[in-house]
């Protein structure tokens, strides 16, 4: 990684002493601008600052090679990527168990898939060697990996080994 910043804590996603706003930079699927939205309205359903379309958050966010490095460094919250294929079984047994999460933890972890077959440089980066792979980003580093298909207790884990 090329572009850190230091500016992480550890403190629990604010509801009530947000002192200062974490945000999840993204860019909008329609408009392809990009924007930083304040974590904490994720639930508020944000709309993209160009375009006025809304930005899903409660649903996995797909990232590419083209949008993934700058999503991981810039945004404040953990980024869990679910790198998987189209033609992956396993994948889709666990993408339910995915959806969940990022559902829940709306504002908390940004949840993002990465189609490794059209994404191949970012899957080589991180040495994607079987689908699918879950990796738990802090700070735009590797914080936690899984490598197979899991139960959501098994992601809700690797969020807790990443220390989310
Ligand atoms: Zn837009």
């Amino acid at each position: 990684m090329r572009h850190t910043h230091d500016m992480h804590s550890e403190d629990p996603v604010g509801t009530t002493n947000a002192t200062t706003a974490r945000h999840i930079t993204i860019r909008c699927q329609f408009c392809e601008s990009w924007n930083r939205v304040d974590a904490s309205r994720a639930a508020d359903r944000p709309k993209c600052g160009k375009c006025g379309k809304p930005m899903l958050l409660d649903r996995p966010y797909p990232l590419t090679d083209e949008t993934f490095a700058r999503t991981i460094a810039e945004s404040d919250v953990p980024v869990l990527v679910d790198f998987y294929a189209d033609w992956c079984g396993p994948c889709k047994m666990m993408a339910p168990f995915v959806d969940e999460i990022a559902r829940e933890r709306q504002g908390q972890v940004l949840v993002a898939k990465l189609d490794t077959d059209r994404s191949q440089t970012t899957s080589m980066l991180f040495n994607i060697r079987s689908i699918p792979t879950t990796i738990v980003f802090k700070a735009g580093k590797e914080a936690a990996r899984q490598m197979g298909a899991v139960p959501k207790k098994g992601l809700e884990a690797l969020l807790a080994n990443a220390g989310t």
